[in-house]
């Protein structure tokens, strides 16, 4: 008798992860073949050629002698006083190393503090588009995602995709229990300016809503765009900050994230008690890339210059930009932060347009892999996310490619519009 088939976790089947999902793997099946892709599918620095800034590797090689043991549950007390007084320095007087928790990246904190937050059928209100492991995480721990849009038409002093903090209030319900801010935004670039900012803060204490600012991006900024932290605005409210290594300091594969617990502790505790006990279950984080912390907060900048005029990054998006501003398909609502374009098609090829098979066929004919917009929970399907990582030169390459599959998904529905109204047709018979 061959032995039963295994069964998963039901809600599994609403969890979806494309950036690493279908497409995905048929590219490496073409991989396999021996065909050479552009894969701009993950925000991974460290696969474009970017390496962690060589004073955060020293700081690690130096201390190896000392990662055997494991370290408390939230961290090795000398990261979290580092994330701790780095916290202080941008405005929360009361950020302290007892309320800073060190994970296997932000990744692992996301799922943990929704783990100790949520009971079964409380919603989570997450940003549409959102990084999806929110939704995921959201699933997984038995609460329900409610979606708030931020459409890129939503929009003040000419940025879009900003939230709407009516519509957000409108979504609150006797069974919400968190607001998540992604700041800057992946997948959409935005940045929020502090009055919206306070205007969210403000639906939190009218709510009783923890706030979980996922703000892993918050160096990243282009053309004098600016961050805010959420925390100051909090005040005693409470906020968990999520941060991390793997993007503004390159080193994704470290697996270090933090989140800083901050607002007033008694109305906290609780919480406070149930990520120290879900951090204490899974004993402690990677140990090695915790002695990094202090030299990644502290010690010299090496995103700014990535980000500014002539730095690799500021001249990948400006060549992103500029070839979105060129053709003939697409529309931007440009990146101000984080690693990210995240087009829309528009116009004739926009009819009918399906972000997943036209995914498909530029992986298929134009050996590029790109995330479809819908895999970021969005109602649309007329958008998609290109990283910023490779060289600018690539990149206008790949934007090449894009434009021609586009015309001919305009041509095809040129046709199919052709064909289905006989008038035009006609004429056309006539003139000929
Ligand atoms: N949050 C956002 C918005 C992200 O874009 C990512 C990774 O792309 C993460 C969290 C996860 O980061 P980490 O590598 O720290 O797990």
């Amino acid at each position: 008798m061959s032995p039963a088939r295994l069964k998963t976790r039901a809600r599994l089947s609403e969890v979806r992860y494309e950036i690493r999902g279908e497409l995905a793997r048929r590219a490496r099946e073409l991989e396999a073949q021996g065909r050479t892709l552009i894969k701009l599918n993950i925000g991974n620095p460290g696969a474009f050629g970017f390496r962690a800034p060589a004073h955060l590797q020293r700081a690690i090689a130096g201390r190896i002698a000392d990662t055997d043991p494991y370290t408390h549950q939230q961290g090795l007390p000398a990261a979290r006083e580092a994330i701790a007084a780095f916290h202080r320095g941008r405005g929360t007087p009361q950020a302290s190393a007892e309320r800073v928790f060190i994970g296997n990246g932000v990744s692992e904190l996301i799922d943990l503090s929704l783990r100790a937050l949520l009971n079964p059928g409380d919603e989570v209100l997450l940003p549409s588009p959102d990084y999806p492991l929110w939704s995921a995480a959201t699933i997984l721990n038995d609460g329900r995602p409610v979606y708030y849009r931020c459409a890129p038409e939503h929009s003040s002093s000419g940025q879009g995709f900003l939230p709407d903090p009516v519509e957000i209030e409108a979504l609150v319900s006797p069974r919400t229990r968190a607001i998540v801010l992604i700041n800057p935004n992946n997948p959409t670039g935005a940045t929020y300016p502090r009055a919206l900012l306070e205007q969210i803060v403000a639906i939190a204490r009218r709510h009783g809503l923890l706030l979980m600012c996922d703000e892993i991006y918050d160096s990243i900024l282009y053309d004098g765009a600016t961050f805010e932290p959420v925390a100051p605005l909090a005040g005693d409210l409470p906020c968990l900050s999520f941060g991390g290594l793997s993007k503004v300091h390159r080193a994704c594969g470290w697996r270090v994230g933090w989140a800083v617990l901050s607002g007033d502790p008694a109305a906290s505790a609780d919480f406070h008690h149930a990520m120290d006990l879900l951090g204490a279950l899974r004993l402690c984080a990677n140990v090695p890339g915790q002695f990094a912390i202090d030299a990644a907060l502290h010690g010299e900048d090496t995103i700014t210059a990535l980000c500014a005029p002539g730095g690799r990054l500021h001249e990948a998006r400006r060549v992103v930009v500029e070839a979105i501003k060129a053709s003939a398909h697409l529309q931007l609502v440009a990146p101000a932060g984080a690693l990210y374009a995240f087009p829309a098609v528009t116009g004739i090829a926009a009819r009918g347009f399906d972000d997943h098979a036209f995914a498909l066929e530029l992986l298929e004919t134009e050996d590029v892999l790109v995330v479809p917009g819908s895999s970021f929970n969005v109602p649309y399907r007329n958008h998609f996310r290109v990283t910023l990582l490779p060289q600018p030169e690539q990149l206008a390459e790949v934007f090449r490619r894009i434009e021609r599959v586009l015309d001919r998904v305009a041509e095809r529905a040129t046709g199919l519009a052709a064909a289905s109204s006989p008038e035009p047709a006609t004429a056309a018979v006539a003139v000929a």
